[in-house]
């Protein structure tokens, strides 16, 4: 075995995309990411509580959904693993850690949300 296979990027991408869509899914949100509640449920402060954080929840996994996305069409574009700021590679400790990544480790730091 002279070389390890080079990682793919695209499948762990695709994985990313699926699990994210099935958390999406079990939370009540589809593929438009509308909500989808019994009205007949009642609409006690509980249940307002509890809608809110799915729907926090929700709009944090389809904000991974868009990275994701985004990536893949990176991929398609040749610019996948390339750092949106400064330009550099994008290390592939990190890509294989979060594939997603937009930024490499110095920039993420200054520009995290
Ligand atoms: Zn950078």
């Amino acid at each position: 075995m002279a070389h390890d296979a080079a990682v793919d990027y695209r499948a762990l991408l695709e994985a990313e995309r699926a699990s994210l869509q099935h958390q999406l899914e079990e939370l009540g949100f589809g593929e438009e990411g509308k909500i989808e509640y019994d009205s007949n449920f009642a609409d006690t402060s509980q249940v307002t509580a509890e809608r809110g954080e799915a729907e926090t929840l929700a709009v944090q996994l389809k904000e991974a959904l868009q990275d994701v996305l985004k990536a893949l069409r990176k991929l398609e574009d040749g610019t996948y693993g390339i750092c949106e700021r400064c330009g550099q590679p994008i290390s592939p400790a990190r890509l294989e850690a979060k594939p997603a990544s937009a930024y490499c480790i110095e920039c993420a730091s200054v520009v995290r949300r």
